[in-house]
C-alpha cells in the first residue's frame, strides 16, 4: 500500500504487517521477534502475542550504537537490551515502527551479532517512509509512504491500545 494523504487506518496497517510476517515465518522452526526501543518494542510485543512467540521475544536499545548518536545529541532514556533466547541459528524478525534512513536497523543488527550468529534476520516495519541512506530494505511493511520535506509520521497508541497514524508538518 502506498499513500500520500494523511488518513491512515493504523490498525489495518498492523493487520497487513501481521499477515506478512505470519506468511514469512511459515515453516520456520526457530523464529524469534526482536523489537527496537521504543516504537518497535510494543509492536514486537503485539506481534509476538499474535504469532504465539511470547517465549521468543527480545528487545534492543540502539541509542549508543547509532553512528549519529553524538551528532544528534540524543538524550536517550536507555532501556536495557534484553535477548532471552539463543540467537545462534535463529531466524529473527527485527521490528521497528518506522523505517527511514536505515541507521537504526544497521545498529540493531550490530547488537544482535554481539549475542550470536543468527541464521537469518528479516526486517518488519509498520511504515516504510523511504529516505534510505544505507542498503537496508524492509522484508515486511504495513505501508510505504511518501512524505514531503519537513513532514514526519506521528504514531500513537491510544489508551485502548489502538494505533493511530498521521502525517505531521514541522
Ligand atoms: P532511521 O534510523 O531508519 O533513520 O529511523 C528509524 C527510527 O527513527 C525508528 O526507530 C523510528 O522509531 C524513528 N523514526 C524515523 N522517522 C520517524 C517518523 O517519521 N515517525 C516516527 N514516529 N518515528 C520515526
Ligand atoms: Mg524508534
Amino acid at each position: 500500500m502506498s499513500k500520500t494523504s494523511d488518513d491512515f487506518d493504523a490498525e489495518a496497517l498492523y493487520r497487513t504487517l501481521l499477515g506478512q510476517v505470519r506468511d514469512g515465518l511459515a515453516g520456520v522452526g526457530d523464529a524469534a521477534i526482536v523489537g527496537i526501543h521504543s516504537g518497535g518494542a510494543w509492536l514486537a510485543e503485539r506481534l509476538a502475542r499474535d504469532l504465539d512467540l511470547n517465549g521468543r521475544l527480545g528487545f534492543i536499545d540502539v541509542s549508543f550504537y547509532r553512528d549519529d548518536y553524538a551528532k544528534k545529541g540524543l538524550h536517550p532514556d536507555v532501556k536495557p537490551t534484553h535477548i532471552p533466547f539463543n540467537v545462534d541459528g535463529a531466524t529473527i524478525v527485527l521490528v521497528d515502527d518506522v523505517l527511514f534512513t536505515g541507521r537504526t536497523t544497521r545498529a540493531a543488527i550490530n547488537v544482535l551479532f554481539d549475542y550470536g550468529r543468527p541464521q537469518r534476520i528479516v526486517l518488519a516495519a509498520l511504515v516504510d517512509r523511504g529516505g534510505r541512506e544505507l542498503p537496508v530494505a524492509a522484508d515486511f511493511a504495513g505501508a510505504r509512504v511518501t512524505l514531503k520535506p519537513g513532514q514526519s509520521l506521528a504514531l500513537l497508541k491510544n489508551a485502548d491500545g489502538q494505533l493511530s497514524l498521521t502525517i505531521e508538518d514541522d
